[in-house]
């Protein structure tokens, strides 16, 4: 029988702590692999499941959203992974699906717009109103900029040729409708959708 000393077995742990996906730990009979699925599986046990879809692309994946009630009672979103009975993904996501947790949670996402007036080197935080009012004169200011009625061979076009509009993939059927009946009224012809860019 090999002999191991302590040293050695100390070596060996190390080396698995470190590397321990690269070896799977198998050194010291440890599957690195099986306690990360360990711990999924407890952190979402007992959570309500809820079916959703991812709201990224028009491929239109099946999501599960696992979801508990906290000590404080407030209902605290664990964890979105694939649907396997999706026909769709089967239980799989892209990076961008996979990240959908962050979309929903993440302290990084900015919480309401912000302004960087002309000029100016810093954004400030502003008001929906205050947001909505700027959209409203700069999209009037660029239409009565740039709005073509005829073109070089003198026929009616009357197009804004100064905007385009970007709709999102998360967007129902209406909304995509109401979005590009809006657009179409202002003459806006640069139309295009996040799902096909
Ligand atoms: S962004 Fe990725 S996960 Fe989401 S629907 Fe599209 S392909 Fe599926």
């Amino acid at each position: 029988m090999v002999e191991v000393t302590r040293r050695q077995f100390l070596n060996v742990g190390a080396v698995g702590a470190v590397g321990g996906s690269a070896l799977g730990g198998s050194a010291l009979g440890f599957n690195v692999a099986t306690a990360e699925q360990v711990k999924q599986e407890l952190r979402v046990q007992g959570a309500t499941v809820s079916h959703s879809v991812c709201p990224y692309c028009a491929v239109g994946c099946s999501l599960l959203a696992y979801t508990k009630k906290n000590g404080d009672g407030k209902v605290e979103l664990l964890q979105i992974e694939g649907d396997p009975d999706s026909p769709v993904n089967e239980g799989t996501l892209c990076p961008k699906g996979a990240s959908s947790l962050e979309l929903a949670i993440s302290h990084r996402r900015v919480p309401s717009p912000l302004y960087r007036a002309p000029g100016a080197r810093e954004w400030k935080r502003v008001s929906w109103d205050f947001t909505l009012d700027k959209l409203a004169q700069n999209i009037k200011a660029s239409r009565d900029r740039t709005f073509v009625t005829t073109d070089a061979d003198g026929n009616v076009v009357n197009r804004c040729e100064g905007i385009a509009f970007a709709g999102g993939a998360a967007f129902s059927s209406e909304e995509g409708y109401f979005a590009t009946k809006i657009m179409r009224g202002l003459g806006v012809v640069y139309l295009e959708q996040q799902a096909r860019v």
